[in-house]
């Protein structure tokens, strides 16, 4: 096999030490590709530090970036030789880690989780050096069950269910969770002749946001199945480019003229995730 390495490029965020977001942005279509071409999975991890606010009220920001650092380089130390991690933004970070199932990546999320909480950082309090509770949630998945396209919503999903199901804990992301999955309905148009059929499922490669969050226009189409893709000519919308890919099944297709309207079913927690991960692009860049 064909040695993976993480693509590197330099410049390091100042605060936590890590790759920052555009790095993982450029990493991540790389690694999956090297390791679906080898047949093996990957796993992604999203890490939130808990309550992390009261670090920055209680003893002021640096004390905050202190903290932060301080989480960082336990993640990345605990992860180095099979993956990378990288600064999400704000105090999440993500870890991406090569030939990873989701049995092993859950145990390497709950090895950080305890490392984290039994890491000594402490504070000067009036001039007195003082322990500070550090405690993170973890969130896993990989691609062993769940598409490439999805994986990092997917672990921010087990990210939000560690957070909700009382933190200071790593999650898995299981696709066949019990609970009931409901459904958005998304109109699409495709603004020039498509061969896409019903019943397929398609993935929106990129796709553009206006203020609905209903109202996407596709712009390129992929079949999984096929790796074929389609590409559409149309207007740029007001609101600009959102590039996100979104996977779903096609039902009530008409053809007008050129012009090609059908209904995207997608599960409805990944269009929530999908909108976070755009607000969070846009935190990021701006
Ligand atoms: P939760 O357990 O739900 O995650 O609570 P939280 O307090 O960690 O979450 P919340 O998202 O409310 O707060 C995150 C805070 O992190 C808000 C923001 O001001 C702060 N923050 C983001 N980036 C930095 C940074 O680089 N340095 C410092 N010191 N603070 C930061
Ligand atoms: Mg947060
Ligand atoms: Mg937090």
């Amino acid at each position: 096999m064909k040695t993976v390495s993480f693509p590197r490029m330099v410049e390091l965020d100042t605060v936590t030490g890590l790759p920052p977001r555009k790095i993982l942005d450029h990493d991540l279509p790389v690694l999956l590709r090297s390791m679906g071409m080898a047949g093996l999975p990957m796993c992604s991890i999203m890490i939130d530090i808990d309550h992390f606010k009261k670090f920055n009220d209680k003893h002021g920001h640096d004390t905050g970036d202190m903290v932060l650092y301080h989480v960082s380089s336990l993640i990345r130390k605990a992860v180095r030789f099979r993956g990378e991690a990288y600064r999400y933004g704000g105090e999440e970070i993500t870890v991406l880690m090569l030939n990873t199932n989701g049995a092993e990546g859950l145990a390497t999320a709950e090895r950080i989780c305890s490392v984290v909480e039994n890491s000594e950082v402490t504070a000067a309090v009036d001039g007195i050096n003082q322990p500070l509770s550090v405690r993170i949630s973890l969130g896993v998945a990989s691609t062993d069950t769940v598409a490439g396209s999805e994986l990092l919503v997917s672990s921010d999903r087990a990210l939000y269910n560690a957070k909700s199901s009382g933190r200071n804990q790593a999650i898995l992301f299981r696709s066949d969770r019990r609970q009931a999955v409901t459904t958005t309905i998304i109109d699409v148009h495709f603004p020039s002749r498509s061969a896409i059929t019903g019943g397929n499922y398609i993935l929106l490669k990129k796709w553009f946001s206006r203020s609905d969050p209903t109202d996407i226009e596709a712009r390129e189409i992929k079949d999984p199945n096929t790796d074929s893709s389609e590409f559409a000519e149309g207007h740029m919308p007001p609101y600009g480019l959102v590039e996100a890919e979104i996977r779903g099944r096609v039902s009530e297709i008409e053809r007008r003229g050129n012009h090609t309207h059908f209904k995207f079913e997608v599960k409805s927690y990944i269009i929530d995730l999908m909108f976070k991960y755009i607000q969070d692009t846009r935190n990021a860049y701006n």
